[in-house]
């Protein structure tokens, strides 16, 4: 069986063809610009897979979409499926499901980016077999998905761990980047954070060894509030910031410092396991948003 994979991003619409077991047949990028522009190219790009004149072993069954938010993910509200205010002015309010729904006339399955990659994680990656688990995205933004019971976390809307309050480190005096917030986790710790703190693309900072002392003092911190509060079996953390691979055993140091044994776990013993690297080669996001589908594709048969 096939299924559509949409992952909706800020920069660019992937979108794909994938099979029950997360194999991706084939795939498209389409430079996310405003909704008149873009949707309907993302539309053509699935349409000839639903045609009637489509052979059925080339027909996808179901759609996942996995959308940059804020988004409604509340299934009964009458605004389910829809971008609410993000800053990209021209998406608010877009009508993201209905929108599929309408053009295509199959089940779709919608959840937040972050969500869509550690679904994939969940399912075919480095999360496999785990039913608690969370996945940081450390970019151009900070998002966080969430499972918990085996069961991707929404809430009253969905979880933005991105904005957590965040204790200064000493001697740190930058303001922060966040325009609500100022100093919370994305706004000291984002790759725009990085770069208007230090003056220089993040990427170009590799060899200044301050830098990423400082950020992962601020992923270590996160990340013992998560710990605390989701109690997850393993942290995966993913974004172009986590490229720099010298993070890693930086934030899994101040992790452990910052717990101080107040939980002690078979998991916390492996912390490099604990805290790693997504393991789909940067799949994991159009990867999930096919589980998405196939998820979507279930729940309509019952
Ligand atoms: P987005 O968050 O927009 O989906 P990315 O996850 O690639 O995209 O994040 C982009 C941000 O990550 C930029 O601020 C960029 O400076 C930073 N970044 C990208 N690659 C690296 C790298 N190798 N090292 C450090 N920072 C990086
Ligand atoms: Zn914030």
């Amino acid at each position: 069986m096939l299924y559509g994979a949409l992952e909706a991003g800020g920069t660019k619409m992937v979108c794909a063809i994938g099979d029950e077991n997360g194999v991706i047949l084939a795939q498209e990028s389409i430079p996310t610009t405003t909704p008149d522009e873009t949707m309907p190219k993302v539309i053509e790009y699935f349409a000839s897979r639903v045609s009637p004149e489509t052979p059925e072993n080339e027909r996808i069954a179901a759609l996942g979409i996995a959308c940059f938010g804020p988004i409604d993910v509340r299934k009964n509200a009458k605004t389910y499926g829809n971008i609410l205010n993000t800053p990209k002015i021209a998406w608010r309010d877009f009508p993201m499901v209905k929108t599929m729904k309408d053009a295509l006339g199959i089940p779709i399955g919608f959840d937040t980016d972050v969500n869509g990659s550690l679904l994939g994680e969940a399912t075919w990656g480095c999360a496999k077999g785990l039913t608690d688990a969370v996945y940081f995205t450390i970019g151009t933004g900070i998002g966080m998905g969430a499972m918990s019971g085996g069961n991707l976390i929404h809430g009253m809307l969905h979880p933005e761990a991105g904005h957590l309050i965040m204790a200064r480190v000493a001697g740190d005096d930058y303001k922060g980047h966040c325009p609500n917030h100022g100093a919370c986790f994305e706004g000291m710790a984002c790759g725009p954070a990085i770069e208007d703190r230090w003056g220089k693309n993040a990427k170009e900072l590799a060899d200044r060894p301050e830098v990423w002392e400082l950020e992962a003092k601020y992923i270590a911190q996160a990340l013992t509030d998560i710990t605390m509060t989701l109690s997850p079996q393993k942290i995966i953390l993913g974004g172009g910031v986590m490229g720099q691979s010298q993070l890693f055993p930086l934030v899994r140091k101040y992790l452990a410092e910052y717990i101080n044994d107040y939980i002690t776990t078979k998991e916390l013993r492996n912390m490099n396991a604990y805290v790693c690297p997504a393991a789909l080669n940067g799949n994991q996001g159009i990867m999930g948003a096919v589980k998405l589908a196939v998820m979507a594709a279930e729940a309509e048969e019952e």
